[in-house]
């Protein structure tokens, strides 16, 4: 026999003696999923840091759609292998807000009735920390086959290579004649095993940069690929796998067959290919999405962590935007040709829109809060008064205490108020955010109306108070719009303000204003802003003593 190959096997065993199933074991456990050909596999896999930010949901959207429109699979694999970066709980916060998103997964980790961490489906365990006799077979698969070896090196000699590297102005990293362990003898080996010393377990590149070629990757289309000649660590030194690894061994027995993933992950691709390859694994799709940018000024930049609140998904449940705005916007940026799907699908459901990954911006989407506040304004314009009712009533309950007792108070009159300009061909746009609710209605209850609200500039405090005057004396609860407005004209033309817009704008040296004027000085006694739904609406719901003693008091106000 090969001494190579029994120098190898030896080494295995002393490496791994604990491991006992094969490779063949693990092919069994998690056989080949029967679907039909074109069903798509795909999976989230984020790291447990308590951060839960929009890549998750982008990424998250993306295998959604790819998955359940091609009658696949999507699941949830936590990636917890960075002990020092695990946040306890995150997994669980992770799976409730994804889920607030419309993102549930067919199986992998999931919540139990007790709302704990449980497995669903038969390719787990999804928690990479439960993983590691997994990965130990294959560990020791390649070092039987002499593709991977254990290494020694302290931290400080991989500081002294890596200042070495520097002076030589070469490439950084274990290779070379800087990959000491590489070629040991099996008793240099046995001298550092017996006396305690560390190891890692590295990978043995038979790659050369002098090699490239060229890999296609859904989103990002032909790119250009420089072999791998770096020893990369596969196994730490508590035995736990690095990133690399564990996407290879994972993404292959849980038989995924796209990997959609942030594009900061492209520049291990080679060593992924050389992976797979080396573990005789079939190479999955890779999708590769685009980090989300934003304009700062005129330049576009990456979405931070740092600057932008607006990158953390706590952010959209505290400003309260409804999480189906967050996902339609998603959805604008995500696939270039949904806009338009939209505009003639208006009320289709998402599900029934194509989603390519060929449609996704290879350079990154630019997120923009001012047009998902616009997306997000249609969209509750959409809603039905009921509905807008709960949300904002869930919304206010854990954000705004003090607004959700009025709000809730009277659930009639509350619903009364957002029914205004609801419904029909053009609803009313007025708030993106259950926020906005507050500033939009909050005059209708006593504790946020404004009795200092600005009138229209131009007009002295004593005409107004004289036209106030006028309005209430003839002002009936029982009248109705037209009757009403007919009033306010007839006030408008007593002061010398014309009765109709264009009139006044056909010749505005013959009157004071104009009839628009006057309903804006009623509207601000009546609700202290100059801005506000139907003036007709809100005082019948206000009801006849509220709005008239408002004004009243302004009249006092007025004449001081
Ligand atoms: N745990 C990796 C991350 O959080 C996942 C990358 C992948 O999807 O493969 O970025």
């Amino acid at each position: 026999m090969d001494q190579t190959l029994i120098d190898y096997e030896t080494l295995a065993e002393w490496l791994f003696p604990e491991v006992t199933e094969t490779p063949e074991d693990m092919e069994k456990r998690y056989p080949v999923r029967g679907l039909p050909e074109g069903a798509v596999v795909s999976r989230l896999a984020p790291s447990p840091t308590g951060f839960v930010h929009l890549g998750n949901v982008v990424q998250g959207l993306t295998s959604e759609r790819l998955a359940h429109q091609s009658g696949g699979v999507l699941f949830l694999r936590i990636e917890d292998t960075d002990a020092k970066r695990e946040v306890k709980g995150a997994s669980e916060i992770l799976i409730e807000m994804l889920s607030h998103y419309g993102i549930v997964f067919d199986e992998g980790a999931s919540l139990d009735e007790n709302g704990a961490i449980c497995d669903k489906g038969d390719y787990g365990p999804y928690k990479q920390s439960n993983r590691a006799p997994i990965y130990h077979v294959y560990a020791k698969k390649l070092v039987r086959e002499g593709k991977a070896y254990p290494c020694f090196c302290t931290e400080e000699d991989l500081d002294r290579f890596h200042a070495e590297q520097e002076a030589e102005k070469a490439n950084f990293g274990y290779y070379g004649k800087w990959a000491k362990w590489r070629d040991r003898s099996l008793e240099e080996i046995r001298e550092q095993l017996d006396s305690g010393t560390p190891w890692v377990l590295r990978f043995r590149s038979t790659g050369s940069i002098e090699h490239k070629f060229k890999y296609n990757d859904l989103i990002k289309g032909e790119v250009d690929i420089t072999e791998n000649d770096i020893d990369h660590v596969l196994l730490k030194s508590d035995g736990i796998p690095t990133y690399h690894f564990a996407h290879a061994v994972d993404d292959h027995l849980m038989r995924t067959t796209h990997v959609v993933r942030g594009d900061e992950w492209l520049s291990g691709l080679p060593f992924h290919i050389q992976l797979f390859q080396a573990l005789g694994f079939r190479l999955p799709k890779y999708v590769h999405i685009g980090t989300l940018m934003k304009m700062d000024g005129t330049s576009k930049r990456k979405l931070s962590k740092r600057k932008d609140p607006e990158l953390a998904l706590s952010y959209y449940k505290s400003v309260g935007y409804p999480t189906d705005s967050v996902v339609e916007y998603l959805m604008t940026i995500l696939n270039s040709n949904f806009e338009d799907w939209r505009r003639a699908n208006p009320l289709a459901p998402l599900d029934d829109f194509k989603f390519s990954a060929k449609k996704m911006n290879a350079a990154g989407s630019l997120f923009d809060l001012a047009k998902l506040s616009d997306v997000s304004k249609n969209l509750i314009s959409r809603m039905s008064a009921e509905d807008v009712y709960n949300a904002v009533s869930e919304w206010a309950k854990e954000f705004d205490g003090e607004f959700y007792d009025d709000f809730t108070r009277e659930p009639a009159f509350t619903k009364a108020v957002l029914a205004i300009g609801r419904g029909g061909n053009k609803p009313r746009k007025d708030f993106a955010t259950w926020s906005e609710v507050k500033g939009y209605m909050g005059f209708m209850f006593d504790r946020y109306y404004e009795a200092n609200g600005a009138y229209p500039d131009g007009f002295d405090a004593g005409t107004i108070a004289d036209i106030l005057t006028d309005f209430l004396s003839t002002y009936s609860s029982a009248d109705d719009q037209t009757v009403w407005f007919d009033k306010m004209k007839d006030i408008a033309e007593k002061h010398g303000f014309a009765r109709e817009t264009k009139e006044y704008k056909a010749s505005p040296e013959a009157y004071r204003g104009h009839i628009g004027d006057i309903s804006a000085f009623v509207r601000v006694a009546v609700t202290g802003k100059q801005n506000s739904p139907d003036l007709y609406a809100v005082m019948s719901i206000l009801g006849h003593e509220v709005a008239t003693s408002r004004i009243q008091k302004q009249i006092e106000r007025l004449r001081g």
